[in-house]
C-alpha cells in the first residue's frame, strides 16, 4: 500500500474510536502516554490494522476488565533512531511454552473467532518497514507488545 510519513500518536488516535465500544463493554480503562516526536514511514491503514489487532487481543485477555496502556516514544535500536509503540494490558498473560508460538500463522488459543493470523500478519507488516514486533508477558499479570519502527528521514 501507499507508504507515507506519520506521527505514531496520530495513528494510535485513529484506532481508539474503532474499538471504543469493546473497551466500554469489557470495562477497560485506557491510558495514553505520547512522547514520540519522530515520524515513521508506513502505510497508515496497515499500521492501524496492526494496532487494532494488538488492542483487540488485549481486550480478549481482560474479560473481567483492566487497564490498557498505549505509549509512544522515541528510541534507538542497534544505533538506528526510531520510535516504539508499546501496547500493555493487565490481562491473563501468556505462559512461556505458548509465547514461542504466538507469531506462527494460524496459532490461536481461542475457541471461537480466533483465526490465529493477527500477530503473524502484524509482524510481517512491521518487518516489511524495517521494524520489529516483540512481546514480554507474565502470566497472571499481563502482556506488553512493542512495535519498533525506524525514523523516516
Ligand atoms: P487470534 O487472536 O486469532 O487468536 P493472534 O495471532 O492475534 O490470533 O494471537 C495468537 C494468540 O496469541 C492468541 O490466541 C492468544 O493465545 C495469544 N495472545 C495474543 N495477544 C495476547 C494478549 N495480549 N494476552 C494474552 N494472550 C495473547
Ligand atoms: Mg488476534
Amino acid at each position: 500500500g501507499f507508504v507515507d510519513r506519520h506521527a505514531p500518536a496520530d495513528v494510535v488516535a485513529d484506532c481508539l474510536p474503532l474499538v471504543q465500544h469493546l473497551l466500554n463493554k469489557a470495562e477497560i480503562e485506557v491510558a495514553r502516554r505520547d512522547t514520540a516526536t519522530r515520524l515513521v514511514l508506513m502505510n497508515r491503514t496497515e499500521l492501524q490494522q496492526v494496532l487494532v489487532n494488538l488492542i483487540v487481543n488485549a481486550i480478549h485477555a481482560m474479560p473481567d476488565g483492566g487497564r490498557l496502556t498505549i505509549a509512544t516514544s522515541d528510541t534507538d535500536r542497534d544505533g538506528t533512531p526510531g520510535i516504539q509503540i508499546a501496547v500493555e494490558d493487565t490481562g491473563i498473560g501468556i505462559p512461556p511454552e505458548v509465547l514461542s508460538k504466538i507469531f506462527d500463522p494460524f496459532f490461536t488459543t481461542k475457541r471461537q473467532e480466533g483465526t490465529g493470523l493477527g500477530l503473524s500478519i502484524s509482524q510481517t507488516l512491521i518487518v516489511q518497514q524495517g521494524g520489529t514486533l516483540t512481546v514480554t508477558s507474565t502470566p497472571g499479570e499481563g502482556t506488553i507488545f512493542v512495535i519498533f519502527l525506524p525514523e523516516a528521514r
